[in-house]
């Protein structure tokens, strides 16, 4: 089968990846002039390293990346622990593969040599989707420049201003969260004592939380600070931000927090307004199908955006080598196995804003009280709730 895939993204190289696993013939159309990702680093649970796993593509994908002892819950003015939960020998023993922190561009790398080996020159660069038509036999996929490329299967995974989503169902009016996250990643020699623990730390306060954690190896510092304020609206990796906005935003809070600002190159602190989006009930239309942020698009307060792209990837290539079955009711399958698990997931993002920026004294004692409790006296509780989300494996699912 010859499949293409729109978008050079995570979601886009996990399934180029995943097809190829399959025996199918891929190509994916990338708009920008290089392949690479910006400078940020992503939390990558067991469920999303499964895929890698059975790809066989663990070793270089975890070869740069950093294995956090723990998950952690701080006050974000005081530092006081809320609590804290194991997680590097027990993410592997528990849910059966590691939880990882890598460096964006280190993943994207990974997955582009992985194809290259796989299938040399499958990636097209400056190329562009703008939308595609279809018949019976073929899809078609229309790049800016006037090329048509004819495929059995076209995926969206362009992300979430996707031209396939918008080709297949118009806008899919997003809403203005009213928050706004500020990214940085530093050198963790700049930060001296104040370097924040090797864990994947939530700092939480009112109207605002943080999240830090280590990057390629420990030598580097990841943070995403969320902030509820409304005067800015640019949902976009590459905006800047001023350094003075963020220290501001963060006044008065954990010496480690000021520190890693203070570090911060100002070419390279970046501001992006969150936006929050109802699911899709329909992610397929015949031989074309949306992965990734294009079809379920979400508030990252889970770190799972990608890790649902990556499932999404297996998912896909599976349905499409399940015998017996037309392209567009294999599509519909991939579409019925994963929109109950991707909304779930969706929804659960959306309560951890709440949880997070609990804005009265009352409001923390009442939610934070009851996990610091969880976590002191019965850890197992805590990772016992996460247990739908990180020991799942697509990889064994049925996909018919
Ligand atoms: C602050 C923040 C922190 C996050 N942290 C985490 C985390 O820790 N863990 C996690 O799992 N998720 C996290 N996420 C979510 C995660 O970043 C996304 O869900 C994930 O990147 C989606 O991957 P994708 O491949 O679907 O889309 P994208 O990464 O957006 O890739 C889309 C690709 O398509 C290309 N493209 C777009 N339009 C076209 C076109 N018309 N033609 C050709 N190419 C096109 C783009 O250039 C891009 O390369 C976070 C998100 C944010 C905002």
């Amino acid at each position: 089968m010859k499949v293409l895939i729109v978008g050079g993204g995570i979601g886009g190289l996990t399934a180029a990846l995943c097809c190829a696993h399959f025996g199918h013939e891929v190509t994916v159309f990338e708009k920008s002039p290089i392949l690479s990702d910006i400078g940020a680093g992503i939390q990558i649970s067991p469920n999303a390293m499964k895929v890698f796993r059975a790809l066989g593509i663990e070793t270089q994908v975890t070869q740069n990346a950093f294995r956090p002892e723990a998950i952690e819950a701080r006050m974000g003015v005081s530092g006081r622990n809320i609590f804290s939960i194991p997680l590097a020998d027990h993410a592997q023993d528990k849910w059966n593969a590691p939880y990882l922190h890598i460096h964006r561009a280190d993943l994207i790398a990974a997955l582009k040599t992985a194809l290259a080996e796989r299938q040399p020159n499958a990636i097209e660069t400056n190329a562009e989707a703008l939308g595609y038509s279809q018949s019976a036999a073929q899809a078609k996929l229309h790049l800016r420049g006037g090329h048509q490329i004819e495929g059995d299967v076209i995926i969206g995974a362009d992300g979430i201003k996707s031209a396939i989503r918008q080709e297949m169902q118009g806008d899919d009016s997003p809403i203005f969260t009213g928050n706004v996250a500020w990214r940085a990643v530093v050198d963790i020699a700049a930060l001296g004592d104040m370097a924040p623990n090797p864990t994947a730390c939530v700092w939480m306060g009112a109207g605002r939380h943080c999240v830090t954690y280590r990057l390629r190896r420990g030598t580097l510092v990841n943070f995403v600070g969320v902030v509820e304020r409304a005067d800015w609206q640019e949902e976009s990796w590459a905006q800047l931000g001023a350094k003075s906005d963020a220290l501001s935003d963060f006044k008065g809070w954990h010496p480690t927090i000021a520190a890693i600002l203070e570090a911060v190159n100002d070419t390279a602190l970046y501001r992006w307004a969150l936006f929050d989006r109802q699911p899709l009930s329909r992610w397929t239309d015949g031989r074309v199908v949306l992965l990734g942020d294009a079809a379920h698009a979400m508030l990252p307060f889970l770190a799972q955006g990608a890790a649902m792209a990556i499932e999404d990837a297996w998912s896909i290539a599976a349905n499409l080598s399940a015998s017996e079955r037309e392209i567009a009711q294999s599509l519909s399958a991939y579409q019925n196995i994963r929109l109950g698990r991707t909304s779930k997931v969706q929804a659960a993002s959306r309560r951890n804003m709440k949880t997070f920026h609990q804005s009265a004294r009352m409001g923390q004692l009442a939610n934070y009280g009851p996990m610091w409790l969880a976590g002191r006296l019965t850890p197992q509780i805590v990772h016992g709730r996460m247990n739908w989300l990180y020991g799942y494996d697509v990889t064994k699912i049925n996909h018919g």
